[in-house]
């Protein structure tokens, strides 16, 4: 239970003598201050143009940490650099503090830090849990891509130079953020598509993505990790390892479907729209749901299978195998 601290500011000035605990008037969402000098009432002190809230939503920021090597249970490998691992894992569960949000129109949802601002704290606890690993070796996949789709670089450059929105600061190396945004996309996938095959909710698994980079600023290898968010494991990611493929497939089904049907050019053309790639149940994406595209995730999947999505956009029949 976390507690929130509020700061009676305006009435520091006179130094109120509180004669008595304060009274919440439900009514008039009101608080009111019993002191020597009267009943004190909070929108009263607050001047106008303060909205009074009547309740706060608070979100747990939990990042999970990467302790120890993971250890392998059990990987298949596919030839273009993709290894798909079951293994267990020995994560630091780190609740960094809260996002805390008035139900006021327009109000700023603020953090609340474990223990105060100045001093922060985390309130850790050690999970030993069994995971899911995708992990990439980027440079044999680009070679790989490179020999079938040659302009591969400039296609990707070009999807993203005219979308409404700025999605990646540019200029940015298509060889940096392709890998980030494939790597997270791939975790957001498994996230909201792997129910129907392992039984499990949104909140039975965590997601962590890690980046190697290699000397030039390119991405060497990225990392993404679906893990039981119990200790001891809860048996999703195992089951999601097992149907991995299907999982996948059924994904790329919705997905691909969903991507006929926007508009080239726009922003959810690029990103695909909620319950594709972005979360919006809780647990929220620890990474705040930046670096997502459907778009890219379409082409890569494509390219792994040997395909173009061009191809599969004018109705040739999907051969996905995943690793
Ligand atoms: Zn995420």
């Amino acid at each position: 239970m976390n507690k929130i601290k509020i700061s009676p500011k305006r009435f520091g000035v006179q130094r109120l003598l509180v004669t008595g605990d304060p009274l919440y008037d439900m009514r008039n969402y009101n608080l009111v201050i019993p002191t020597l000098h009267g009943l004190i009432d909070y929108k009263q002190v607050a001047g106008s143009g303060v909205d009074i809230a009547n309740h706060v939503s608070t979100f747990a920021l939990v990042l999970p940490i990467l302790l120890d090597a993971p250890k392998e249970i059990d990987s298949k490998q596919s030839n273009n650099g993709i290894e798909v691992k079951l293994e267990t894992v020995k994560l630091l569960y780190a609740n960094v503090g809260y996002t805390v949000k008035p139900n006021v129109a327009g109000a700023w949802s603020y953090m609340k830090s474990i223990d105060n601002m100045n001093e922060p704290a985390i309130m850790g606890e050690e999970v030993e849990t069994y995971a899911l690993e995708v992990s990439i070796d980027w440079p044999t996949w680009f070679n790989y891509a490179l020999r079938s789709h040659p302009d591969l670089y400039d296609e990707l450059e070009r999807d993203v130079r005219n979308l409404p929105i700025e999605v990646i600061s540019i200029p940015f190396r298509v060889e940096r953020i392709f890998p980030l945004i494939i790597a997270h996309s791939l975790a957001h996938t498994l996230l909201n598509f792997h129910s129907l095959y392992t039984g499990g909710e949104r909140k039975d698994l965590g997601e962590l993505v890690l980046v190697t980079k290699d000397g030039g600023g390119g991405v060497a290898k990225t990392r993404t990790f679906i893990f039981d968010a119990v200790m001891g494991g809860n048996g999703v990611s195992e089951l999601l390892y097992n149907y991995l493929n299907e999982v996948m497939s059924d994904a790329l089904d919705v997905m691909l479907r969903r991507h006929k049907n926007q508009r080239p050019g726009t922003a959810l053309w690029f990103m695909g729209e909620p319950g594709d790639l972005i979360l919006g149940t809780w647990p929220r994406c620890i990474y705040g749901n930046v670096a997502l595209s459907r778009l890219w995730l379409l082409k890569f999947l494509a390219i792994h299978s040997g395909m173009s999505l061009q191809s599969w956009l004018q109705g040739q029949p999907i051969k996905l195998s995943f690793p």
